[in-house]
């Protein structure tokens, strides 16, 4: 038989628009590097051009940032309850 379970403490709504990773196009050169490193396959190239799909498979562990030589990712700290919070 189930038992119910109450849960206690604060609960925090995680904005879906806030997105951590923001590709500038004009600094990126192709290198493909973020495309590399990624472990969850969330970056793609299409047409010839480096593409981000978006937080839906991201673990967000900072990888394509730090891995990018043209620093054409921006990073901004997940809010959160959304998975695994790196810090560095
Ligand atoms: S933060 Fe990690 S999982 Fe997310 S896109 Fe970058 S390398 Fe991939
Ligand atoms: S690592 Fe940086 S410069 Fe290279 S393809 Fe990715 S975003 Fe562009």
């Amino acid at each position: 038989m189930a038992r119910a379970v109450r849960l206690t403490g604060k609960v925090k709504r995680v904005r879906k628009s806030r997105v951590h990773i923001r590709l500038l196009r004009e600094k990126c050169t192709g290198c493909r590097k973020c495309v590399q490193i990624c472990p969850s396959g969330s970056w793609t190239v299409e047409k010839g051009e480096v593409r981000w799909k978006g937080m839906s498979r991201c673990l967000e562990c900072g990888a394509c940032f730090h891995v990018c030589p043209s620093n054409a990712i921006i990073w901004r700290y997940p809010e959160g309850g959304e998975g695994v919070v790196y810090r560095f």
